[in-house]
């Protein structure tokens, strides 16, 4: 006899497996305790939707019970691979980019200022600023467990996150975007040095995740980064400034004159290395640089 646990959130589903001596072998009886206490064998819902699940999705299923996964953020079994690392009650609680906001850097205004606003309006480090960005659409908070998702993709080898931070812009920030008016989806490049170390280029990743849904624009691979910068994790919004300058090239051959790109990133901090990619693909002809970004950094004041 071995009994197998795996749960989600609230529900610990117990797989109780059985050898009878009846001529039918092996017996499955569904247990769904429910925080612990036992409420029901093989009647409730929750136990026939498992049963279920282990019915349409078996390899999963099996990889479940002898492989388990556990959130990376609050240490429950996860029992679906939808959000991979992350359980559903986690990533549902991800901090959304909400109305209004600032158009150019997708920051959402602070409550104070945001209180009795209808509109999205351009905020005062912006305007303060030359911006070659026309627009930033940015799918959530860097904070929590979307700063875990964005941490595992780049600096954990796990390339295929890239695919729920995929779905998470198209679910959030795509329904506020002209999505064909697009020609061009460029992800910002990394020095080669920083590629060669990581295997691969994780705005790349999410410009390839997102592409279908771009019905008019081709992924293409404009920019190099020529100056290997350090990590800006530490630094201010004039030093992050004063280093990107000029760390940016348009490769030979590629044409974006007259061009609408929509450039693709991981996360926008303080926007000093879009608006940088911005200001090169805007001088070799770009007509527009909006922005696509999994999250954004959250706004001090
Ligand atoms: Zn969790
Ligand atoms: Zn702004």
């Amino acid at each position: 006899m071995e009994i197998l646990f795996f749960g989600g959130a609230d529900t610990v589903v117990i797989l109780y497996v059985t050898r009878l001596a009846a001529p039918a072998g092996a017996a499955l009886n569904l247990i769904v305790a429910c925080r612990g206490s036992v409420m029901a064998v093989a009647v409730s819902d929750r136990a026939r939707s498992v049963a279920r699940f282990l019915a349409t999705d078996l390899p999963l299923g099996l990889k479940n019970l002898f492989l388990p996964a556990f959130c990376r953020n609050c240490g429950v079994r996860i029992l679906t691979e939808e959000n991979l690392y992350f359980c559903d009650d986690c990533w549902s609680k991800i901090e959304l980019v909400e109305d209004p906001k600032c158009p150019r850097c997708g920051r959402p205004h602070s409550a104070r200022v945001g209180f009795d606003a209808v509109y999205n309006f351009v905020c005062s480090e912006c305007a303060a600023q030359k911006l070659r960005i026309t627009n930033t659409y940015a799918a959530g908070i860097h904070a929590d467990t979307l700063r875990d998702a964005i941490h595992l993709l780049k600096f954990g080898r796990k390339s295929h996150v890239a695919r729920p931070l995929g779905r998470l812009l198209i679910e959030r920030a795509l329904p506020g975007m002209d999505a064909g008016s697009y020609d061009l989806l460029i992800a910002v490049p990394l020095h080669r040095n920083r590629q060669r170390e990581r295997g691969y280029n994780q705005s790349e990743l999410i410009a390839e995740q997102v592409g279908d849904a771009f019905p008019n624009a081709d992924i293409k691979i404009a920019l190099r980064r020529v100056k290997d910068t350090p990590s800006f994790s530490m630094l201010g919004a004039r030093e992050r400034k004063k280093l990107i300058k000029k760390a940016f090239r348009t490769l030979p051959g590629v044409d974006v004159r007259k061009k609408r790109v929509l450039l693709v990133d991981d996360v926008v901090t303080t926007g000093a290395t879009t608006n940088e990619c911005a200001r090169v693909l805007r001088r070799a002809g770009a007509e527009r640089v909006d922005v696509l970004t999994v999250a954004v950094a959250k706004r001090l004041s």
